[in-house]
């Protein structure tokens, strides 16, 4: 027989930094308040023909929505599922989407339902690598009940998950019937349902029928590089109860160089001043070596004066030589111990001292 120890985990009450950035986010792990997918089950839509009015539904319906989500906070909501919800919809929109895909920045306007296959390299389907209870994330989210898909729309020369991501693994092909089945069958032992790759987005159709098929009350974190379109950002209100997002760089050049995204800066601030006003927020920072002043001090300033300290903060220092990285200069070694020093001194400059242990 085999047991599983899992490291120690803090339920999150005694740690007011938690509870002022992810006091949401703890009251769903306790069952004192509903996932935000749940209360979107609970708002009918009808769903329209025609391709221009979706939109205009999906943002009447996201209203009631807002209305329904401060009831529901209040103690005051009742969790009866519509027949056909706001989370049909959105999947709706989703898979007109593929046709011309622009799930993210990138909008590579393929139609992958045709089989075409974007910068991320994957059709209509979706596969996962692995799905387990994770134990290595941050302490505030672990056990977590983690998916990872292949494929992503992202490039890093240093990626740590190249296999997964480069599509290097075959995968398993997942619907979104079979994987609100695996969420199921691990409801006791995890404290969210965490998506990530490679990254979710492109893979976001899948997610949002998962969420059609799934009925537990459990967060759902969305694991990511945050490169979303503004479309897609809008399809995940009233879905996402944690942005678990990474904030790789500070300006355009290091993005594109590092991983050959183009105008991330613009996207990625856009993205996180949205995720701001839709959901809770842990930004994870992972250091690059000589990235500190072009990278690492721009990221902390903007978050200090835009998001400021009601985020939950990561800094990594985990940073080690992959893939491709090599043969870049100045990436060839983990960070030392005066660019960790600096990192959490440039945090403090900036006011963010909400910093995950
Ligand atoms: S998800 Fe992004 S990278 Fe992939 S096809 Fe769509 S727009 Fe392109």
């Amino acid at each position: 027989m085999q047991f599983l120890i899992y490291p120690r985990t803090v339920s999150g009450r005694d740690d007011p930094g938690l509870k002022k950035a992810m006091g949401r986010y703890l009251d769903i792990t306790d069952n004192r308040k509903f996932s935000k997918y749940l209360i979107a089950k609970t708002i009918p839509v009808e769903i329209p023909k025609s391709e221009e009015k979706l939109w205009e539904v999906h943002d009447s319906k996201m209203k009631e929505f807002r209305r329904g989500l401060k009831d529901f906070d209040k103690g005051r909501g009742k969790l009866e599922f519509a027949e056909t919800s706001l989370i049909d919809l959105k999947l709706e929109i989703a898979k007109r989407m593929l046709r011309k895909c622009e799930f993210c920045e990138r909008k590579c306007a393929v139609d992958r339902t045709s089989g075409k296959r974007g910068f991320c390299g994957l059709d209509s389907k979706s596969y996962l690598s692995s799905e387990f209870i994770h134990t290595g994330e941050e302490r505030s989210i672990i056990p977590s009940h983690t998916f990872f898909f292949i494929g992503c729309n992202f490039y890093c020369v240093y990626c740590q998950n190249w296999t997964i991501s480069r599509q290097k693994e075959k995968g398993m092909e997942v619907d979104g019937e079979t994987l609100a089945e695996l969420a199921r069958r691990r409801e006791h032992s995890s404290r969210n349902i965490n998506l990530v790759g490679g990254d979710p987005t492109p893979n976001l159709h899948t997610i949002l029928e998962m969420l059609k098929y799934l009925d537990i009350n459990k967060p759902i974190v969305w694991n990511s590089n945050m490169y979303l379109s503004k479309k897609s950002m809008k399809l995940l209100e009233g879905v996402i109860d944690v942005y678990l997002a990474d904030f790789k760089y500070g300006n355009d050049e290091c993005a594109k160089k590092l991983s050959k995204v183009p105008n991330y800066w613009k996207t990625i601030t856009r993205n996180y001043s949205l995720a701001f006003k839709q959901a809770e927020i842990l930004i994870r920072h992972l250091v690059l070596p000589n990235h500190l002043e072009c990278c690492t001090s721009r990221i902390f300033e903007w978050i200090g004066k835009n998001l400021n300290n009601k985020i939950r903060l990561n800094i990594m220092d985990q940073y080690h030589p992959e893939f491709e990285v090599f043969t870049f200069e100045g990436m060839d070694r983990r960070v030392n111990q005066e660019e960790m020093g600096r990192a959490f001194e440039l945090s403090k400059e900036n006011g963010l001292t909400n910093l995950e242990p």
